[in-house]
């Protein structure tokens, strides 16, 4: 059997897939980013969303994981509640925001890095 392995003679020792690459020489892992200029606005486009209140685009908060609106118009959604004893209702709004989780967040550097 010993004649037959391959990596007999390695005595490198990696300890990250980095370092693996960079040993055994392989190309730098590239962006999957579209090179067409258009296709990356449309993709950036879709990607983004929009507010749900008042429909303009969402805006992505740099070095974060948050995707708000950011129209100064825009109040956010509309909250009601009522005080069943004095019968005064209260009234208040929340931004517009999505979080975005870690596989968001990654496709959201490669598109807008
Ligand atoms: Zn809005």
């Amino acid at each position: 059997m010993r004649e037959f392995r391959a990596a007999q003679g390695v005595t490198e020792h990696y300890t990250s897939l980095e370092a693996l690459r960079a040993g055994w020489g392989l190309p730098e892992l590239t962006k999957k980013r579209p090179k067409d200029e258009k296709v990356l606005q449309e993709k950036r486009e879709k990607f983004l969303g929009t507010c749900r209140v008042c429909k303009k685009p969402l805006t992505l908060i740099n070095g974060c994981n948050v995707l708000a609106c950011q129209n100064p118009e825009c109040k956010g959604v509309k909250m009601t509640s009522k005080n069943e004893e004095d019968g005064t209702e209260k009234v208040w709004f929340i931004p517009v925001t999505r979080v975005l989780d870690d596989k968001g967040f990654e496709i959201a550097q490669n598109l807008f890095d």
